[in-house]
């Protein structure tokens, strides 16, 4: 029960009401459920499905495991799930690459409110084991778990000239200036 009352508090109030049914939500850790990471605004627009299978909820909870759940403890304020799993179509629709992660249900993208979002980052950097940890454009964090093939690639995105551009970033932390 008290689970679930602290779920509510990070589900983000705005995608809510989408018409997802409940046998969607199927509780992935403590405090992420899956509904969180399927809901899609595009899908929603266009009328595009955007179901997991078993494999791809299974990659979520890995992620939520290994990454989203520790960092939860650890900053111990809500994280708010921006783009979760992808289907072909909504990761089409988003401008996703062909081969993004979201596809695979092993990628995030997620905002924290009440914390600086490079502090954030930095947390992920500094303490947890990750795939793939992207600073995206100043506005989001992108996150991936690959399980044993974690690369731990960490990079921030920009835009040059209307086109993103990926820099790794050098050092430990990152530092943030003139996004
Ligand atoms: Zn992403």
């Amino acid at each position: 029960m008290n689970a679930s009352v602290k779920q509510k508090k990070d589900s983000s109030p705005d995608k809510s009401g989408c018409g997802m049914t409940n046998s969607s939500d199927i509780q992935l850790t403590i405090n992420f459920y899956l509904k969180e990471f399927v809901i899609s605004e595009e899908a929603e627009r266009h009328g595009y499905r955007n179901e997991p299978n078993e494999k791809q909820i299974e990659n979520l909870r890995l992620l939520c495991v290994n990454v989203l759940q520790p960092l939860r403890e650890i900053i111990n304020v809500p994280i708010f799930i921006n783009s979760g799993f992808r289907s072909f179509d909504v990761n089409t629709a988003v401008g996703g690459r062909f081969n993004s992660q979201h596809l695979e249900g092993k990628a995030t993208d997620f905002v924290v409110h009440s914390m600086n979002l490079a502090d954030v980052f930095n947390i992920v950097f500094q303490k947890l084991s990750f795939d793939q940890l992207i600073y995206e454009f100043g506005k989001w964090i992108h996150v991936s778990w690959n399980g044993e093939s974690n690369r731990k690639d960490v990079m921030i995105s920009k835009k040059v000239h209307g086109k993103t551009v990926y820099e790794k970033v050098i050092g430990d932390r990152l530092t943030v200036v003139g996004l």
